[in-house]
């Protein structure tokens, strides 16, 4: 008898064949055999494709679409991700490396993050890449950098809203940040950047991450929105780029609905009038980064022991929290819950059991699946985590533990 499964959003991204999961087109099997060694990511290169297409579907023409690519910056899915939208977004000296290598122009890609070192500036300023700055401090060190190149810094302020993203997994605007400029200070601030050497470009008002509710998101449009307008009034000239931000969520655990795409898009439609009215010619980006990959990634682990301990089934696999820190609930996460997890190659199973997958980590917290239903498992075969193509391998402590490291495949 098969238990009922707790209800995930459908996650039908990738198919099952004679109860394989095809990764890439691929069955994971064979996937694995081609890499060589486990454990893995692997990224549906097909599913990136799809996921960018559903956007320009949902996304009035107007809006242009920028890859945040700190979600997951492996140089290869960079590259294809590059090819497919209209910007890249970056938050770091080395992300601006990858970027660079990709055949994106320049001038459509966009460096924030706080603490940009002297060496990270230059590098941007005479890449050509803009700036969007977190600081007043950081806009004189960038006017004496430009002065240093002769090349004029291409600008934009990153503002901290006097509004918050309303049910978001993380909250990056509103109240005391580390983020962007208080709103209320921009207006003297615009009015020094017209005194210095520096070519303004426009506003990015990002208010936060993973946001699964359209009216939320609807309502951070509109009031970004409003905010910018009301800061062009003070800007030393016409506003070039409006970054509104991003915080599309997408659904990890049971009972999480998908984000109504269509709604967020349909209300874009209807407040863009306005703001072409208010801001002409101002070219009005949204950055994505786990909407974009999220779910177009696995990490995929082999099972070394079945261990029972007083009755309870634990899966020790060769991966753990040290290549992917988020399934374990470690990252940032207030209440550990499972990712969805299913035994790759053998996907419903013939028996099913309750089990736990862990890791080879001497720490209890080096766990990938709590007491989760599964097809019953042996040792060799294949856990995968999906919903993992997103803040996995960069966001997790490799170094912990000194075990080998992933590998990253884009297939
Ligand atoms: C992290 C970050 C993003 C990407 O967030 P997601 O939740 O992955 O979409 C976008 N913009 C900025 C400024 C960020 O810091």
């Amino acid at each position: 008898m098969n238990a009922p499964r707790p209800k995930h959003a459908e996650l039908t991204q990738f198919a099952v064949v004679d109860d394989v999961l095809q990764v890439g087109g691929i069955a994971l099997t064979r996937l694995a055999e081609r890499i060589g060694h486990t454990p893995f990511y692997a990224y549906d290169r097909a599913s990136l494709t799809a996921r960018v297409a559903l956007l320009r579907e949902h996304l009035p023409p107007e809006i242009h679409l920028h890859y945040a690519m700190k979600a997951n910056p492996m140089p290869a899915v960079v590259q294809h991700m590059a090819s497919l939208v209209d910007g890249i977004d970056i938050a770091s000296g080395g992300e601006l490396r990858v970027a660079l290598d990709t055949p994106m122009d320049p001038g459509l890609i966009s460096f924030a993050g706080p603490g940009k070192s002297d060496a990270d500036l230059s590098c941007a300023v005479a890449a050509g890449v803009v700036l969007n700055m977190e600081s007043e401090a950081e806009m004189e060190r960038l006017a004496l950098v430009g002065k240093r190149l002769g090349i004029t810094p291409k600008v934009a302020i990153r503002v901290n809203p006097d509004f918050e993203l309303k049910s978001s997994g993380m909250k990056m605007g509103g109240g005391p940040k580390q983020f962007g400029v208080d709103a209320e200070r921009v207006p003297e601030m615009l009015a020094r950047l017209g005194q210095l050497e520096l070519a303004f470009q426009g506003f990015h008002i990002y208010s936060g991450s993973q946001n699964l509710k359209a009216a939320s998101l609807q309502d951070a449009h509109e009031k970004t929105f409003a905010l910018a307008i009301r800061l062009a009034q003070h800007a030393p000239s016409p506003v070039l780029t409006l970054n509104i931000g991003g915080g599309f969520g997408i659904p990890y655990f049971p009972g999480e609905e998908r984000l109504d795409l269509a709604a967020v898009g349909v209300n874009l439609k209807r407040l863009l009038p306005d703001v072409q009215r208010a801001l002409p010619g101002a070219r009005i980006d949204i950055e994505l980064g786990r909407y974009l990959v999220a779910e177009a990634g696995v990490y995929v682990s082999r099972v070394i022991e079945r261990k029972v301990s007083r009755g309870q089934v634990y899966l020790v696999t060769d991966g753990g929290l040290h290549h992917h820190l988020a399934a374990s609930g470690n990252f940032g996460q207030v209440i550990r819950k499972n990712y969805p997890v299913v035994v790759g190659n053998r996907v419903r199973g013939g028996e099913r059991e309750t089990a736990s997958v862990v890791g080879p980590l001497c720490t209890p917290l080096d766990l990938l699946a709590d007491q989760m239903d599964l097809a019953r498992a042996d040792v060799g075969d294949l856990v995968v985590v999906l919903q993992s193509g997103a803040y996995g391998l960069s966001a997790s402590p490799g170094g912990f533990l000194s075990h080998p490291a992933a590998l990253e495949a884009l297939v």
